[in-house]
Protein backbone atom coordinates (compact mmCIF):
# COMPACT_ATOMS: atom_id res chain seq x y z
CA UNK A 1 0.00 0.00 0.00
CA UNK A 2 1.40 3.28 -0.67
CA UNK A 3 2.45 5.55 2.02
CA UNK A 4 1.67 9.06 2.42
CA UNK A 5 4.12 11.69 1.17
CA UNK A 6 3.96 14.14 4.43
CA UNK A 7 2.64 11.37 7.33
CA UNK A 8 4.77 9.45 9.52
CA UNK A 9 4.69 5.83 9.10
CA UNK A 10 3.88 3.76 12.38
CA UNK A 11 4.43 0.29 12.32
CA UNK A 12 2.86 -1.62 15.41
CA UNK A 13 4.26 -5.69 15.24
CA UNK A 14 1.83 -7.50 17.36
CA UNK A 15 -1.56 -7.64 17.26
CA UNK A 16 -2.59 -8.10 21.09
CA UNK A 17 -3.89 -6.69 23.71
CA UNK A 18 -0.94 -3.53 23.79
CA UNK A 19 -0.36 -3.71 20.02
CA UNK A 20 -4.40 -3.27 18.92
CA UNK A 21 -5.01 -0.63 21.67
CA UNK A 22 -2.28 1.02 20.33
CA UNK A 23 -3.08 0.79 16.90
CA UNK A 24 -6.30 2.31 17.88
CA UNK A 25 -5.84 4.99 20.02
CA UNK A 26 -3.09 6.22 16.99
CA UNK A 27 -5.78 5.99 14.59
CA UNK A 28 -7.63 8.22 16.33
CA UNK A 29 -5.52 10.79 17.79
CA UNK A 30 -3.16 10.85 14.85
CA UNK A 31 -5.62 10.92 12.20
CA UNK A 32 -4.35 12.92 9.27
CA UNK A 33 -1.00 13.04 10.98
CA UNK A 34 0.23 8.93 11.11
CA UNK A 35 0.38 6.40 8.50
CA UNK A 36 -0.76 3.33 10.46
CA UNK A 37 0.21 -0.38 10.07
CA UNK A 38 -0.57 -3.15 12.42
CA UNK A 39 1.54 -6.56 11.71
CA UNK A 40 0.21 -9.38 13.21
CA UNK A 41 0.81 -13.42 12.32
CA UNK A 42 -2.49 -14.22 12.60
CA UNK A 43 -5.53 -12.33 11.23
CA UNK A 44 -6.98 -12.26 14.45
CA UNK A 45 -6.96 -11.09 18.19
CA UNK A 46 -7.17 -13.19 21.06
CA UNK A 47 -9.05 -12.55 23.84
CA UNK A 48 -6.63 -14.70 26.50
CA UNK A 49 -8.74 -14.31 29.92
CA UNK A 50 -11.46 -16.80 27.58
CA UNK A 51 -9.28 -19.18 26.84
CA UNK A 52 -9.52 -21.19 29.59
CA UNK A 53 -13.01 -21.54 28.67
CA UNK A 54 -12.11 -22.53 25.02
CA UNK A 55 -10.50 -25.34 26.65
CA UNK A 56 -13.01 -26.63 28.66
CA UNK A 57 -15.67 -26.02 25.30
CA UNK A 58 -17.44 -23.33 27.56
CA UNK A 59 -17.40 -20.97 24.45
CA UNK A 60 -16.38 -21.75 20.63
CA UNK A 61 -12.62 -20.89 19.78
CA UNK A 62 -14.15 -18.19 17.55
CA UNK A 63 -15.37 -16.43 19.75
CA UNK A 64 -12.65 -15.56 21.96
CA UNK A 65 -10.72 -14.36 19.07
CA UNK A 66 -12.12 -11.33 16.86
CA UNK A 67 -10.80 -10.18 13.23
CA UNK A 68 -8.55 -7.71 13.30
CA UNK A 69 -9.46 -6.21 9.96
CA UNK A 70 -12.95 -5.58 11.31
CA UNK A 71 -11.29 -4.08 14.69
CA UNK A 72 -9.52 -2.18 13.08
CA UNK A 73 -10.97 -0.85 10.09
CA UNK A 74 -9.39 2.37 9.24
CA UNK A 75 -5.92 0.82 9.66
CA UNK A 76 -3.99 -1.27 7.63
CA UNK A 77 -3.50 -4.72 9.21
CA UNK A 78 -0.98 -6.96 7.52
CA UNK A 79 -0.93 -10.75 8.56
CA UNK A 80 2.23 -11.57 8.36
CA UNK A 81 5.30 -13.21 10.21
CA UNK A 82 7.95 -10.73 11.89
CA UNK A 83 11.74 -12.30 10.89
CA UNK A 84 13.68 -9.78 12.13
CA UNK A 85 14.38 -5.61 12.31
CA UNK A 86 16.97 -3.43 11.33
CA UNK A 87 17.22 -0.50 13.49
CA UNK A 88 19.74 1.30 11.35
CA UNK A 89 17.69 1.30 7.91
CA UNK A 90 14.70 1.20 9.85
CA UNK A 91 12.67 -2.03 8.55
CA UNK A 92 11.14 -4.27 9.85
CA UNK A 93 11.41 -7.33 7.41
CA UNK A 94 8.50 -9.79 7.27
CA UNK A 95 7.29 -13.22 5.98
CA UNK A 96 4.21 -13.13 4.17
CA UNK A 97 1.74 -14.27 1.73
CA UNK A 98 1.24 -17.78 -0.15
CA UNK A 99 4.60 -17.85 -1.34
CA UNK A 100 6.34 -16.71 2.01
CA UNK A 101 8.44 -14.12 0.24
CA UNK A 102 10.63 -12.06 2.82
CA UNK A 103 9.52 -8.24 2.34
CA UNK A 104 11.01 -5.31 4.12
CA UNK A 105 8.54 -2.80 5.69
CA UNK A 106 10.05 0.88 6.56
CA UNK A 107 8.68 3.02 9.41
CA UNK A 108 9.21 6.25 10.84
CA UNK A 109 8.02 4.83 14.53
CA UNK A 110 8.34 1.41 15.66
CA UNK A 111 6.20 -0.34 18.34
CA UNK A 112 7.13 -3.64 19.53
CA UNK A 113 4.23 -5.39 21.11
CA UNK A 114 5.14 -9.07 20.58
CA UNK A 115 4.20 -10.61 23.77
CA UNK A 116 6.14 -13.13 25.52
CA UNK A 117 7.26 -16.79 24.47
CA UNK A 118 7.52 -19.94 26.95
CA UNK A 119 10.48 -21.06 28.07
CA UNK A 120 10.12 -24.74 30.09
CA UNK A 121 13.91 -26.10 29.72
CA UNK A 122 14.82 -25.83 32.96
CA UNK A 123 12.25 -28.49 33.88
CA UNK A 124 13.59 -31.93 31.74
CA UNK A 125 11.07 -33.04 29.73
CA UNK A 126 8.46 -30.24 30.07
CA UNK A 127 9.07 -28.44 27.14
CA UNK A 128 8.77 -31.96 24.72
CA UNK A 129 5.07 -32.93 27.24
CA UNK A 130 3.45 -30.10 28.77
CA UNK A 131 0.63 -28.66 26.64
CA UNK A 132 1.10 -24.29 26.96
CA UNK A 133 -1.52 -22.03 27.26
CA UNK A 134 -1.43 -19.10 25.37
CA UNK A 135 -3.18 -18.71 22.33
CA UNK A 136 -6.10 -19.95 20.94
CA UNK A 137 -4.06 -23.24 18.98
CA UNK A 138 -3.26 -24.39 22.70
CA UNK A 139 -6.82 -24.02 23.82
CA UNK A 140 -8.28 -25.64 21.55
CA UNK A 141 -5.51 -28.84 21.75
CA UNK A 142 -6.20 -29.04 25.62
CA UNK A 143 -9.63 -29.39 24.96
CA UNK A 144 -8.94 -32.22 21.94
CA UNK A 145 -6.62 -33.78 24.19
CA UNK A 146 -8.88 -33.86 27.32
CA UNK A 147 -11.39 -35.21 25.58
CA UNK A 148 -9.34 -37.43 23.91
CA UNK A 149 -8.15 -38.78 26.95
CA UNK A 150 -11.78 -39.67 27.93
CA UNK A 151 -12.49 -41.52 25.06
CA UNK A 152 -9.32 -43.62 25.63
CA UNK A 153 -9.63 -44.18 29.42
CA UNK A 154 -13.46 -45.66 28.79
CA UNK A 155 -12.05 -48.64 26.37
CA UNK A 156 -8.50 -49.14 27.73
CA UNK A 157 -8.23 -52.43 29.78
CA UNK A 158 -5.15 -51.32 31.70
CA UNK A 159 -5.06 -50.13 34.75
CA UNK A 160 -2.00 -48.15 34.95
CA UNK A 161 -3.03 -46.95 31.02
CA UNK A 162 -6.41 -45.88 32.66
CA UNK A 163 -4.85 -43.99 35.77
CA UNK A 164 -2.53 -41.95 33.46
CA UNK A 165 -5.07 -40.98 31.42
CA UNK A 166 -7.05 -39.11 33.84
CA UNK A 167 -4.66 -37.91 36.10
CA UNK A 168 -4.74 -33.81 34.82
CA UNK A 169 -1.89 -31.62 36.29
CA UNK A 170 -1.74 -28.13 35.76
CA UNK A 171 1.69 -26.21 36.98
CA UNK A 172 1.40 -22.75 38.27
CA UNK A 173 -1.54 -21.22 39.89
CA UNK A 174 -1.69 -17.86 38.77
CA UNK A 175 -4.77 -16.29 36.93
CA UNK A 176 -4.35 -18.75 33.81
CA UNK A 177 -3.32 -21.76 35.87
CA UNK A 178 -6.55 -21.43 37.89
CA UNK A 179 -8.84 -20.70 35.45
CA UNK A 180 -7.49 -23.57 33.56
CA UNK A 181 -7.85 -26.20 35.78
CA UNK A 182 -11.21 -25.20 37.37
CA UNK A 183 -12.73 -24.81 33.66
CA UNK A 184 -11.20 -28.52 32.45
CA UNK A 185 -12.54 -30.20 35.87
CA UNK A 186 -15.81 -28.34 35.21
CA UNK A 187 -15.94 -29.79 30.86
CA UNK A 188 -14.80 -33.42 32.51
CA UNK A 189 -17.22 -33.45 35.41
CA UNK A 190 -19.95 -32.35 32.75
CA UNK A 191 -18.83 -34.74 30.34
CA UNK A 192 -18.51 -38.00 32.49
CA UNK A 193 -22.11 -38.96 32.24
CA UNK A 194 -21.37 -40.15 28.52
CA UNK A 195 -18.50 -42.46 29.47
CA UNK A 196 -19.92 -45.28 31.36
CA UNK A 197 -16.65 -47.14 32.56
CA UNK A 198 -15.25 -43.88 33.88
CA UNK A 199 -16.13 -43.70 37.51
CA UNK A 200 -15.43 -39.85 38.65
CA UNK A 201 -13.37 -41.32 41.43
CA UNK A 202 -10.98 -42.43 38.89
CA UNK A 203 -10.51 -38.92 37.39
CA UNK A 204 -8.17 -36.65 39.58
CA UNK A 205 -6.91 -33.13 38.93
CA UNK A 206 -4.14 -31.15 40.33
CA UNK A 207 -2.97 -27.63 40.62
CA UNK A 208 0.50 -27.27 41.48
CA UNK A 209 2.17 -23.90 42.48
CA UNK A 210 6.06 -23.66 43.72
CA UNK A 211 5.29 -20.79 45.86
CA UNK A 212 3.63 -21.13 49.49
CA UNK A 213 -0.19 -20.19 48.04
CA UNK A 214 -2.14 -19.94 45.04
CA UNK A 215 -2.79 -16.39 43.10
CA UNK A 216 -0.44 -14.80 44.36
CA UNK A 217 -1.22 -11.08 43.34
CA UNK A 218 -4.99 -11.61 44.72
CA UNK A 219 -4.82 -10.93 48.45
CA UNK A 220 -4.50 -13.64 50.94
CA UNK A 221 -7.88 -14.46 52.31
CA UNK A 222 -9.05 -14.90 48.64
CA UNK A 223 -6.31 -17.03 48.02
CA UNK A 224 -7.65 -18.89 50.67
CA UNK A 225 -11.24 -19.11 49.57
CA UNK A 226 -10.27 -19.94 46.15
CA UNK A 227 -8.19 -22.89 47.45
CA UNK A 228 -10.81 -24.38 49.46
CA UNK A 229 -13.00 -23.94 46.16
CA UNK A 230 -11.06 -25.97 44.35
CA UNK A 231 -10.36 -28.43 46.54
CA UNK A 232 -13.99 -28.81 47.44
CA UNK A 233 -14.52 -29.71 43.64
CA UNK A 234 -11.64 -32.47 43.59
CA UNK A 235 -8.70 -30.67 42.88
CA UNK A 236 -5.60 -31.15 44.82
CA UNK A 237 -4.03 -27.86 45.42
CA UNK A 238 -0.24 -28.73 46.02
CA UNK A 239 1.71 -25.78 47.22
CA UNK A 240 5.44 -25.22 48.17
CA UNK A 241 6.21 -27.31 45.68
CA UNK A 242 7.79 -27.75 42.24
CA UNK A 243 8.18 -29.54 39.00
CA UNK A 244 11.26 -31.16 38.59
CA UNK A 245 10.67 -33.08 35.13
CA UNK A 246 8.03 -34.91 33.25
CA UNK A 247 7.60 -37.80 31.05
CA UNK A 248 4.62 -39.18 28.95
CA UNK A 249 3.40 -40.64 31.53
CA UNK A 250 4.11 -38.88 34.49
CA UNK A 251 5.35 -35.56 36.34
CA UNK A 252 7.68 -35.69 38.82
CA UNK A 253 7.59 -33.23 42.06
CA UNK A 254 10.44 -31.79 43.91
CA UNK A 255 9.53 -33.59 47.07
CA UNK A 256 10.43 -36.83 45.07
CA UNK A 257 6.53 -37.52 44.03
CA UNK A 258 5.08 -39.03 40.83
CA UNK A 259 1.53 -38.21 39.71
CA UNK A 260 1.03 -40.75 36.53
CA UNK A 261 -0.03 -38.68 34.09
CA UNK A 262 -1.04 -37.99 30.25
CA UNK A 263 -1.98 -34.49 30.60
CA UNK A 264 0.07 -32.01 31.81
CA UNK A 265 -0.89 -28.42 31.53
CA UNK A 266 2.05 -25.57 31.81
CA UNK A 267 1.02 -21.50 33.07
CA UNK A 268 4.84 -21.43 33.96
CA UNK A 269 7.73 -20.41 32.12
CA UNK A 270 7.12 -16.92 30.76
CA UNK A 271 10.27 -16.56 29.35
CA UNK A 272 11.45 -13.80 26.30
CA UNK A 273 10.05 -13.85 22.64
CA UNK A 274 12.17 -15.91 20.55
CA UNK A 275 12.40 -12.83 18.41
CA UNK A 276 12.52 -9.97 20.63
CA UNK A 277 15.70 -12.17 22.23
CA UNK A 278 17.73 -11.86 19.13
CA UNK A 279 17.37 -8.14 18.34
CA UNK A 280 20.17 -7.00 20.74
CA UNK A 281 17.91 -4.88 22.62
CA UNK A 282 18.68 -4.24 26.09
CA UNK A 283 16.28 -7.44 27.91
CA UNK A 284 16.06 -7.40 31.68
CA UNK A 285 13.86 -10.22 33.10
CA UNK A 286 13.12 -10.93 29.08
CA UNK A 287 11.82 -8.33 28.73
CA UNK A 288 12.46 -5.13 26.50
CA UNK A 289 13.84 -2.13 28.93
CA UNK A 290 12.62 1.00 28.33
CA UNK A 291 12.29 4.25 29.60
CA UNK A 292 9.16 6.11 31.45
CA UNK A 293 7.16 7.10 28.08
CA UNK A 294 7.62 3.77 26.22
CA UNK A 295 10.94 4.18 24.45
CA UNK A 296 13.79 1.97 23.80
CA UNK A 297 16.23 3.69 24.89
CA UNK A 298 19.30 4.29 22.03
CA UNK A 299 17.10 3.26 19.46
CA UNK A 300 15.12 6.06 17.44
CA UNK A 301 11.62 5.80 17.38
CA UNK A 302 11.65 2.54 18.90
CA UNK A 303 8.63 2.09 21.07
CA UNK A 304 7.64 -1.14 23.48
CA UNK A 305 4.78 -1.83 25.59
CA UNK A 306 2.71 -4.98 27.18
CA UNK A 307 4.27 -8.41 28.25
CA UNK A 308 7.50 -7.74 25.92
CA UNK A 309 8.29 -4.84 27.55
CA UNK A 310 9.51 -3.65 31.45
CA UNK A 311 8.33 -0.20 31.80
CA UNK A 312 9.38 1.42 34.97
CA UNK A 313 6.63 2.78 36.98
CA UNK A 314 8.70 5.17 39.23
CA UNK A 315 11.90 7.24 38.71
CA UNK A 316 14.15 4.63 40.26
CA UNK A 317 12.92 1.01 39.67
CA UNK A 318 15.60 -0.73 41.12
CA UNK A 319 14.77 -4.49 41.11
CA UNK A 320 11.57 -4.15 42.51
CA UNK A 321 8.73 -5.93 40.27
CA UNK A 322 6.69 -4.20 41.57
CA UNK A 323 8.22 -1.04 40.45
CA UNK A 324 7.41 -2.47 36.82
CA UNK A 325 3.84 -2.64 35.05
CA UNK A 326 3.00 -6.02 35.76
CA UNK A 327 2.43 -8.12 32.48
CA UNK A 328 -1.60 -8.17 32.35
CA UNK A 329 -4.19 -7.00 29.81
CA UNK A 330 -5.37 -3.93 31.90
CA UNK A 331 -1.84 -2.84 31.95
CA UNK A 332 -1.47 -3.55 28.20
CA UNK A 333 -4.24 -1.92 27.22
CA UNK A 334 -3.69 1.44 29.63
CA UNK A 335 -0.23 1.63 28.04
CA UNK A 336 -1.39 1.14 24.64
CA UNK A 337 -3.58 4.09 24.86
CA UNK A 338 -0.43 6.36 26.45
CA UNK A 339 1.97 5.17 24.20
CA UNK A 340 -0.36 6.45 21.40
CA UNK A 341 -0.04 9.86 22.56
CA UNK A 342 2.98 9.96 23.70
CA UNK A 343 4.27 8.82 19.55
CA UNK A 344 1.79 11.80 18.23
CA UNK A 345 3.38 14.31 21.34
CA UNK A 346 6.51 13.82 19.65
CA UNK A 347 5.67 13.90 16.46
CA UNK A 348 3.83 17.10 17.12
CA UNK A 349 7.40 18.76 19.09
CA UNK A 350 5.74 18.34 22.31
CA UNK A 351 6.19 16.42 25.12
CA UNK A 352 5.54 12.27 26.08
CA UNK A 353 3.93 11.62 29.33
CA UNK A 354 5.68 8.99 31.77
CA UNK A 355 3.37 6.48 32.03
CA UNK A 356 1.06 5.41 35.01
CA UNK A 357 -1.19 3.70 36.12
CA UNK A 358 -2.52 1.66 39.05
CA UNK A 359 -4.52 -1.01 38.96
CA UNK A 360 -8.64 -1.55 39.31
CA UNK A 361 -8.14 -5.22 40.89
CA UNK A 362 -7.98 -8.58 39.60
CA UNK A 363 -10.93 -11.24 38.94
CA UNK A 364 -10.42 -15.14 38.59
CA UNK A 365 -13.03 -18.02 37.51
CA UNK A 366 -13.29 -20.59 40.06
CA UNK A 367 -15.77 -22.72 38.03
CA UNK A 368 -18.95 -23.84 38.91
CA UNK A 369 -20.37 -20.26 38.71
CA UNK A 370 -17.70 -19.40 41.37
CA UNK A 371 -15.00 -16.66 41.51
CA UNK A 372 -13.00 -14.63 43.50
CA UNK A 373 -12.66 -10.23 42.88
CA UNK A 374 -10.80 -7.71 44.41
CA UNK A 375 -12.00 -4.34 42.75
CA UNK A 376 -10.98 -1.20 43.83
CA UNK A 377 -9.94 -2.58 47.23
CA UNK A 378 -13.62 -4.43 47.57
CA UNK A 379 -12.70 -8.35 48.33
CA UNK A 380 -15.76 -10.62 46.48
CA UNK A 381 -16.47 -14.48 46.13
CA UNK A 382 -18.90 -16.90 45.32
CA UNK A 383 -21.50 -16.33 42.65
CA UNK A 384 -21.58 -12.50 42.91
CA UNK A 385 -17.78 -12.26 42.39
CA UNK A 386 -18.60 -14.73 39.75
CA UNK A 387 -21.41 -12.54 37.51
CA UNK A 388 -19.17 -9.98 37.83
CA UNK A 389 -16.26 -11.53 36.13
CA UNK A 390 -18.48 -12.44 33.74
CA UNK A 391 -19.98 -8.88 33.31
CA UNK A 392 -16.36 -7.44 33.30
CA UNK A 393 -14.78 -9.97 31.06
CA UNK A 394 -18.22 -9.50 28.66
CA UNK A 395 -17.92 -5.71 28.57
CA UNK A 396 -13.87 -5.54 27.91
CA UNK A 397 -14.40 -8.23 24.73
CA UNK A 398 -13.98 -5.84 21.73
CA UNK A 399 -16.39 -5.47 19.00
CA UNK A 400 -20.25 -6.37 19.58
CA UNK A 401 -20.85 -9.07 17.83
CA UNK A 402 -17.95 -11.39 19.85
CA UNK A 403 -20.30 -9.65 23.19
CA UNK A 404 -23.49 -11.19 21.64
CA UNK A 405 -22.02 -14.52 20.90
CA UNK A 406 -20.39 -15.09 23.66
CA UNK A 407 -23.38 -13.69 26.04
CA UNK A 408 -25.18 -16.18 24.37
CA UNK A 409 -23.30 -18.84 24.49
CA UNK A 410 -23.04 -18.39 27.95
CA UNK A 411 -26.69 -18.32 28.93
CA UNK A 412 -27.44 -21.86 26.09
CA UNK A 413 -24.64 -23.78 28.53
CA UNK A 414 -26.71 -23.69 31.66
CA UNK A 415 -29.16 -25.69 29.94
CA UNK A 416 -27.42 -27.74 27.02
CA UNK A 417 -24.78 -30.35 27.72
CA UNK A 418 -20.83 -29.99 26.88
CA UNK A 419 -19.60 -30.29 23.34
CA UNK A 420 -17.54 -33.07 23.64
CA UNK A 421 -16.62 -33.59 19.94
CA UNK A 422 -12.98 -33.88 19.56
CA UNK A 423 -11.89 -32.24 16.29
CA UNK A 424 -8.20 -32.51 15.67
CA UNK A 425 -6.88 -29.91 13.33
CA UNK A 426 -3.26 -29.71 13.71
CA UNK A 427 -1.90 -29.27 9.81
CA UNK A 428 0.07 -32.27 8.72
CA UNK A 429 3.69 -31.48 8.45
CA UNK A 430 4.46 -33.70 5.22
CA UNK A 431 1.91 -34.13 2.54
CA UNK A 432 2.39 -35.13 -1.39
CA UNK A 433 1.50 -32.27 -3.72
CA UNK A 434 0.54 -32.28 -7.28
CA UNK A 435 2.73 -29.91 -9.98
CA UNK A 436 2.15 -29.58 -13.75
CA UNK A 437 4.52 -28.84 -16.22
CA UNK A 438 6.19 -25.36 -15.59
CA UNK A 439 5.22 -25.06 -12.05
CA UNK A 440 7.82 -23.54 -9.91
CA UNK A 441 8.38 -25.38 -7.03
CA UNK A 442 10.46 -22.95 -4.87
CA UNK A 443 12.43 -19.58 -6.51
CA UNK A 444 15.07 -17.56 -4.79
CA UNK A 445 14.66 -15.42 -2.70
CA UNK A 446 11.76 -17.69 -0.66
CA UNK A 447 12.05 -18.78 2.71
CA UNK A 448 13.65 -22.54 3.37
CA UNK A 449 10.73 -24.43 4.58
CA UNK A 450 11.32 -27.92 3.81
CA UNK A 451 12.78 -31.06 1.76
CA UNK A 452 11.39 -32.58 -1.07
CA UNK A 453 11.00 -36.43 -2.71
CA UNK A 454 10.60 -36.90 -5.61
CA UNK A 455 7.37 -39.59 -6.33
CA UNK A 456 6.78 -39.51 -10.01
CA UNK A 457 7.69 -36.77 -12.71
CA UNK A 458 11.34 -35.12 -13.26
CA UNK A 459 12.38 -31.73 -11.87
CA UNK A 460 15.28 -28.98 -12.54
CA UNK A 461 17.12 -27.23 -10.60
CA UNK A 462 19.56 -24.52 -11.47
CA UNK A 463 21.31 -21.51 -9.11
CA UNK A 464 22.84 -18.73 -10.77
CA UNK A 465 25.02 -16.20 -8.62
CA UNK A 466 24.87 -13.18 -10.10
CA UNK A 467 28.18 -12.13 -8.26
CA UNK A 468 30.44 -14.48 -9.99
CA UNK A 469 28.26 -15.44 -13.29
CA UNK A 470 28.42 -19.35 -11.78
CA UNK A 471 25.91 -21.36 -12.90
CA UNK A 472 24.62 -24.53 -11.96
CA UNK A 473 21.93 -27.39 -12.98
CA UNK A 474 20.63 -30.61 -11.63
CA UNK A 475 17.83 -32.73 -12.78
CA UNK A 476 15.96 -35.15 -10.15
CA UNK A 477 13.81 -38.05 -11.32
CA UNK A 478 11.77 -40.57 -8.81
CA UNK A 479 13.65 -41.39 -5.95
CA UNK A 480 15.66 -38.81 -5.47
CA UNK A 481 15.54 -35.54 -3.31
CA UNK A 482 16.18 -31.96 -3.37
CA UNK A 483 16.14 -28.94 -0.35
CA UNK A 484 18.47 -31.39 1.52
CA UNK A 485 20.14 -28.40 2.87
CA UNK A 486 17.33 -27.07 5.49
CA UNK A 487 19.94 -29.47 7.80
CA UNK A 488 22.76 -26.87 7.17
CA UNK A 489 21.06 -23.77 6.44
CA UNK A 490 17.61 -21.71 7.35
CA UNK A 491 17.63 -18.44 5.47
CA UNK A 492 16.34 -17.85 1.79
CA UNK A 493 16.71 -20.51 -1.10
CA UNK A 494 19.26 -19.73 -3.71
CA UNK A 495 17.94 -21.81 -6.62
CA UNK A 496 15.08 -22.49 -8.70
CA UNK A 497 13.29 -25.92 -9.20
CA UNK A 498 10.59 -26.34 -11.33
CA UNK A 499 8.51 -28.99 -12.67
CA UNK A 500 9.76 -30.26 -16.36
CA UNK A 501 6.25 -32.57 -16.66
CA UNK A 502 3.75 -33.47 -14.39
CA UNK A 503 4.42 -35.01 -11.09
CA UNK A 504 4.21 -35.43 -7.52
CA UNK A 505 6.51 -34.59 -4.76
CA UNK A 506 6.39 -35.67 -0.81
CA UNK A 507 6.86 -32.34 1.09
CA UNK A 508 8.50 -32.64 4.65
CA UNK A 509 8.48 -29.28 7.05
CA UNK A 510 11.73 -28.44 7.90
CA UNK A 511 11.27 -28.89 11.59
CA UNK A 512 10.43 -32.68 10.87
CA UNK A 513 12.73 -33.50 8.62
CA UNK A 514 16.04 -31.73 10.70
CA UNK A 515 14.34 -33.99 13.97
CA UNK A 516 14.40 -36.99 12.16
CA UNK A 517 17.61 -36.65 10.58
CA UNK A 518 19.20 -36.13 13.62
CA UNK A 519 17.80 -38.97 15.60
CA UNK A 520 18.94 -41.53 12.79
CA UNK A 521 22.54 -40.56 12.20
CA UNK A 522 22.81 -42.93 9.33
CA UNK A 523 20.84 -40.38 7.91
CA UNK A 524 22.41 -37.60 8.73
CA UNK A 525 25.85 -38.82 7.51
CA UNK A 526 24.48 -39.65 4.29
CA UNK A 527 22.39 -35.94 3.82
CA UNK A 528 25.77 -34.34 4.52
CA UNK A 529 27.53 -36.66 2.50
CA UNK A 530 25.08 -35.85 -0.01
CA UNK A 531 25.56 -32.15 -0.07
CA UNK A 532 29.17 -32.05 -0.20
CA UNK A 533 29.44 -34.46 -3.16
CA UNK A 534 26.76 -32.78 -4.78
CA UNK A 535 27.47 -28.70 -3.92
CA UNK A 536 30.60 -29.21 -2.91
CA UNK A 537 32.59 -25.67 -1.90
CA UNK A 538 30.10 -24.63 -4.52
CA UNK A 539 27.70 -24.28 -1.79
CA UNK A 540 29.18 -21.37 -0.30
CA UNK A 541 29.26 -19.78 -3.50
CA UNK A 542 26.22 -19.94 -4.94
CA UNK A 543 24.66 -18.53 -1.87
CA UNK A 544 25.21 -15.17 -2.48
CA UNK A 545 23.52 -12.95 0.62
CA UNK A 546 22.59 -16.06 2.37
CA UNK A 547 23.27 -16.62 6.12
CA UNK A 548 23.92 -20.01 7.18
CA UNK A 549 22.77 -20.85 10.72
CA UNK A 550 23.57 -23.38 13.05
CA UNK A 551 21.65 -25.97 11.96
CA UNK A 552 18.41 -27.27 14.63
CA UNK A 553 21.12 -30.53 14.87
CA UNK A 554 23.90 -28.81 16.74
CA UNK A 555 21.28 -26.22 18.74
CA UNK A 556 18.74 -28.92 20.09
CA UNK A 557 20.07 -30.25 23.48
C1 LIG B 1 -4.75 -18.00 29.78
C2 LIG B 1 -4.50 -16.56 30.11
C3 LIG B 1 -5.40 -15.87 30.91
C4 LIG B 1 -5.17 -14.53 31.22
N1 LIG B 1 -6.08 -13.86 31.99
C5 LIG B 1 -5.89 -12.56 32.24
C6 LIG B 1 -6.84 -11.83 32.99
O1 LIG B 1 -7.83 -12.39 33.47
N2 LIG B 1 -6.62 -10.50 33.21
C7 LIG B 1 -5.51 -9.85 32.69
O2 LIG B 1 -5.36 -8.63 32.90
N3 LIG B 1 -4.58 -10.52 31.98
C8 LIG B 1 -4.73 -11.85 31.74
N4 LIG B 1 -3.81 -12.54 31.02
C9 LIG B 1 -2.58 -11.85 30.58
C10 LIG B 1 -2.85 -11.03 29.32
O3 LIG B 1 -3.59 -11.78 28.39
C11 LIG B 1 -1.52 -10.55 28.71
O4 LIG B 1 -0.88 -9.76 29.71
C12 LIG B 1 -1.76 -9.72 27.47
O5 LIG B 1 -2.31 -10.51 26.46
C13 LIG B 1 -0.45 -9.08 26.96
O6 LIG B 1 -0.71 -8.38 25.78
P1 LIG B 1 0.44 -8.19 24.69
O7 LIG B 1 -0.16 -7.36 23.60
O8 LIG B 1 1.69 -7.72 25.30
O9 LIG B 1 0.76 -9.67 24.16
P2 LIG B 1 -0.18 -10.70 23.43
O10 LIG B 1 -1.60 -10.49 23.77
O11 LIG B 1 0.43 -12.02 23.72
O12 LIG B 1 0.00 -10.35 21.88
C14 LIG B 1 1.18 -10.57 21.14
C15 LIG B 1 0.81 -10.63 19.67
O13 LIG B 1 1.99 -10.65 18.88
C16 LIG B 1 1.83 -11.59 17.82
N5 LIG B 1 3.15 -12.07 17.42
C17 LIG B 1 4.07 -12.70 18.18
N6 LIG B 1 5.17 -12.97 17.46
C18 LIG B 1 4.94 -12.50 16.21
C19 LIG B 1 5.71 -12.46 15.01
N7 LIG B 1 6.95 -12.95 14.94
N8 LIG B 1 5.15 -11.90 13.92
C20 LIG B 1 3.90 -11.37 13.97
N9 LIG B 1 3.14 -11.36 15.08
C21 LIG B 1 3.65 -11.93 16.18
C22 LIG B 1 0.97 -12.70 18.45
O14 LIG B 1 0.33 -13.44 17.44
C23 LIG B 1 0.01 -11.88 19.30
O15 LIG B 1 -1.12 -11.51 18.57
C24 LIG B 1 -4.01 -13.88 30.72
C25 LIG B 1 -3.10 -14.58 29.91
C26 LIG B 1 -3.34 -15.91 29.61
C27 LIG B 1 -2.36 -16.65 28.73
Amino acid sequence: MAQSANKKKVLVIGGGFGGVFAAKALERQGRGKLDVELVNANNYFVFQPLLPEVAAASIHSADAVVPLRQLLRRLQVRQAEVMGIDFTKKTVTVVQGARRVPVDLPYDELVIALGTGVDLKRFPGLPEHALTMKDLADAHRLRTHVIGCLEAADVTRDADVKKQLLGFVTVGAGFSGVETVAETRELVSHALKYYPNIHPDEVRFYLIEYADRILPTFPAELAEYATERLEKSGIEVITGIGTKSATGTAVELTDGREIPTSTIVATIGNGPHSLVEALGLDLHWGRIKTDRFMQVPGFDGVWALGDAALIPLVDEPGEDPAHYAPQTAQFAVREGRQLAGNIVARIGGKDPKPFAYTSRGSLASLGMSKAVADVYGIKLSGTLAWLLWRGFYLSFLPGFAAKLRVGVTWLLNSVMPPNIVQIQSAPPSSRYIHYRKGDKVFEPGMLIDGFYTVIKGSYRLTIDNPETGEHFEKAFGPGEHFGERVLVRSALRTGLVVALEDGILLFIAQKDFTRFARAFPVLEEYFKEYIERTFGGADKAFAPGSTDRKSELETLP
